[in-house]
């Protein structure tokens, strides 16, 4: 089975192997001693030398941790969104009591920086800007860089949703001055779900000791407590640090800019696809288009639904639908994490025979 969407990716049998050993106790020796290699690791796939946290959730667990432990109640925050993933960031925030200033995009665009800056300007209050990196809903990826660098022109706290893009897509965290940095082990890291990593910097670390949103499990100050011990607070899913331990040796011997490379030409290939049926991307600018999602528009007479289906039950490929407004209207092929050319070509040989099928 290829399983082709977004997240959960699929596992190298190393990873496999890995997750499937015995338990250990998490406050002895050897679980210590693991952590004490995964976090630097992680750090060069951050490429950076903020502290890296490690918290037992899903991606959404890490945003909700950037947004409790940098801010207050009733702090103003922008909140850029180009799609689903976007909204959710914003409302996260705005549950735990800040005020969101929404900065909303058509599903298919990204964020413009000189819209950033207008925004700042006219809202001189904001505290911080909360951003994702690539919107796997619309397949699209932000100009995070530029975007990042009108936020540090009003000097704010720029807080990065970079859960299907890092460790894929190039993102140097320190390069782009970028304070809370989340992403989720089951998506570009080879592992399963379970694990988010989240970098905060110095800024970070201080909005912190100020913010005054109620948090108890997501705690960062505990968490930097626990892991110059090489542990976490609460009991972590030790087996997905089991397969980030191997995963994270196996990326750093490919070396990121390959990997890198590879997420770019696997993606290329979907999208030439695409293409070559007459088919669009959601995309708007095929520049910022996601090179670890592809989103296709569905035409109207086709069935979105038959095609997923077909796929799955006759060639024993999975890839998702749309979400939310875009159901029935759009198809995702993820294409992150442990995938191959082959692989791709696989996929596109299976779309092919699929897609006529899918006739309404
Ligand atoms: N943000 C983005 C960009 C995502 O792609 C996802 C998951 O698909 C999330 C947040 C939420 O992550 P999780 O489902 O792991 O909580």
């Amino acid at each position: 089975m290829q399983l082709r969407i977004p997240g959960p990716t699929p596992c190298p049998d190393e990873v496999l192997k890995a997750i499937g050993r015995q338990m250990i106790n998490h406050r002895g020796k050897e679980f210590g001693e693991m952590t004490n290699r995964i976090i630097p690791k992680l750090k060069q796939c951050f490429q950076t030398k903020n502290d890296v946290v490690i918290l037992s959730t899903s991606g959404t667990g890490g945003l909700e941790s950037a947004v409790v432990n940098t801010l207050s109640p009733g702090d103003k925050v922008l909140g850029i969104s180009i799609g689903i993933f976007g909204d959710r960031f914003g409302e996260c925030a705005k549950t735990y009591g800040a005020e969101v200033i929404p900065l909303k995009y058509e599903w298919g665009q990204t964020a413009k920086p000189d819209d950033v800056r207008k925004a700042l300007k006219e809202n001189p209050g904001v505290k911080a800007v909360l951003v994702t990196h690539n919107e796997t809903s619309t397949g699209t990826t932000n100009p995070l860089k530029e975007i990042a660098k009108v936020v540090k022109e009003f000097d704010k706290l720029i807080l990065v949703d970079a859960v299907s893009s890092l460790s894929s897509i190039d993102l140097p965290v320190d390069a782009w001055d970028l304070d809370v940095v989340v992403t989720g082990s089951q998506k570009g890291w080879m592992v399963p779900p379970g694990l988010a990593f989240v970098s905060i910097s110095e800024r970070g670390w201080k909005a912190h000791a100020e913010a005054k949103m109620p948090r108890f499990y997501f705690d960062f100050s505990r968490a930097k407590k626990f892991a110059a011990d090489g542990q976490t607070p609460w009991t972590p899913t030790v087996s997905v640090f089991f397969g980030m331990d191997v995963a994270l040796d196996m990326m750093l011997k490919e070396g990121l800019p390959n990997i890198f490379a590879r997420h770019a030409r696997v993606a290329d290939k979907a999208r030439a696809w695409v293409k070559s049926k007459g088919l669009q991307l959601l995309s708007v600018d095929e520049r910022f288009a996601s090179n670890t999602v592809t989103a296709v528009k569905a035409p109207d007479d086709m069935d979105v639904a038959k095609f997923t289906s077909t796929l799955r039950d006759e060639y024993k490929v999975v890839i998702a639908g749309g979400q939310g407004g875009m159901k029935g209207k759009v198809f995702r092929i993820g294409h992150l994490g442990f995938i191959t050319d082959k692989d791709m070509d696989e996929i596109i040989a299976a779309m092919n025979g699929a897609l006529p099928k899918a006739k309404k």
